[in-house]
């Protein structure tokens, strides 16, 4: 058994710092970390220098859809590809990800199942959590998906089969989206039965139900039954967006994971975001701002492939707007690490370096506990203690 050491001018843990750390990694876990510059080397590891770099777990995206490739017109891409042109595209995808450092992905949404063939075929990938297609009504936001269910015995029986397919988590379009023509995000998608047995049959199975909700009405009847998780949380309301504090109150004090749709990535010549959303973004910032200062659950979903801005491995820029949103960086790294980890339901193996944790990791030039910036600057990755992504100073 060969181990390999990393030294590195720092480590975030997942959860605090530790200087001039030594962590250890065997069999793809980490195995001991040894504090301070003195810190033996074990005589059979293979040690690997990271002067100046901090080492981190590797980040984790609870939102992406390694379906949509990023481009101007990603439905319409999708539309194009066939089965092998798709997972080849999501191989590219996935690909980018790691390149960014996210080695745990959370995909919200794929077409016919294919982020679980991607999975089953292997190869170098970040860990894939995945929804399968999003439940959506028939028309509804998404509906090109494959995952359409109607009615209370529609959506549970459409529940049970994802559930027997093997995902890990369940979707549902709780209102219209932006990316889906014709679907109101305004409006919700369901009624509050429908959404109460989409939950309750989830549970049944042992998954948890994140809903895509901008519409205000659709996050209140989300609260109501009971989700685990919110992605975008816009509580548009038809106007504007509204947080009124009773709805904010519920979001704090359940716990309900809130998928902040973050991160947005320079485009060569810029690119404006569709006019409604730019009208609303600022207050919807200050909403999302407001739940943070409560001290709601906040974690970075990016959304990453569904345009320019928001290309596969944008995570550290959406963690770094969670900076301007009001947390501290080491509070953002949290968010996109262990906190992000339990969201996905990988908390015990993800998210940390600690004894026992997967070596999952991620070094950077410079301190990001300090500047977050420094995020955008990955000189490392490994997965499973194997690198990919190697420090130039020890390329092979
Ligand atoms: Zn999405």
């Amino acid at each position: 058994m060969t181990r390999t050491a990393l030294r590195a001018a720092r480590l975030f843990d997942g959860t605090a710092c530790v200087d001039d750390p030594l962590v250890l990694l065997a069999d793809g876990r980490v195995t001991e970390v040894r504090p301070g510059r003195d810190a033996p080397v074990p005589d059979d590891a293979e040690l690997v220098e990271l002067p100046g770099a901090t080492l981190l777990p590797g980040l984790v995206d609870t939102h992406v859809h390694l379906a949509f490739d990023g481009g101007p017109d990603p439905v319409t891409a999708l539309a194009d590809r066939d089965e092998d042109a798709l997972l080849a595209a999501m191989g590219a995808a996935a690909a980018a990800q790691l390149a960014a450092g996210v080695t745990t992905v959370r995909d919200l949404g794929d077409r016919d199942f294919s982020a679980l063939r991607l999975r089953e075929r292997g190869g170098s990938l970040p860990t894939i959590v995945a929804a399968g297609p999003p439940i959506t009504s028939p028309g509804g936001h998404c509906h090109f998906l494959g995952g359409a269910a109607q009615g209370v015995a529609g959506v549970r029986a459409a529940v049970r089969a994802h559930a027997e397919r093997g995902v890990d988590v369940i979707k549902v379009m709780a209102s219209g989206g932006m990316l889906t023509e014709g679907s109101d995000i305004a409006g919700g998608q369901f009624s509050a039965g429908e959404l109460r047995v989409v939950v309750e049959e989830a549970h049944r199975h042992g998954l948890p139900v994140t809903a895509h909700a901008h519409a205000l009405t659709a996050v209140r009847d989300a609260v109501d039954a009971r989700v685990d998780g919110i992605e975008h949380c816009t509580c548009f309301d038809g106007e504007r967006i509204v947080l009124p504090p009773e709805l904010a109150d519920a979001l704090v004090t359940r716990r309900i994971a809130i998928g902040s749709t973050v991160g947005l990535a320079p485009v060569p010549g810029g690119m404006a975001p569709p006019p409604l959303l730019a009208r609303l973004l600022p207050d919807l910032l200050a909403a999302h701002a407001t739940l943070i200062r409560a001290g709601a659950l906040v974690v970075a979903g990016t959304d990453a492939g569904i345009a320019p801005p928001k290309p596969h491995g944008v995570l550290p820029y959406g963690l770094a707007q969670l900076v301007d949103l009001g947390m501290t960086p080491p509070e953002a790294l949290r968010a996109g690490t262990a906190t992000a980890a339990q969201v996905c339901g990988v908390g015990d193996r993800k998210g940390r370096v600690a004894p026992g944790y997967d070596a999952d990791l991620l070094a950077v030039a410079g301190d990001p506990t300090v500047d977050i910036g420094a995020l955008l600057a990955p000189v490392a990755v490994l997965v499973a203690g194997r690198f990919v992504r190697r420090p130039a100073a020890v390329a092979s």
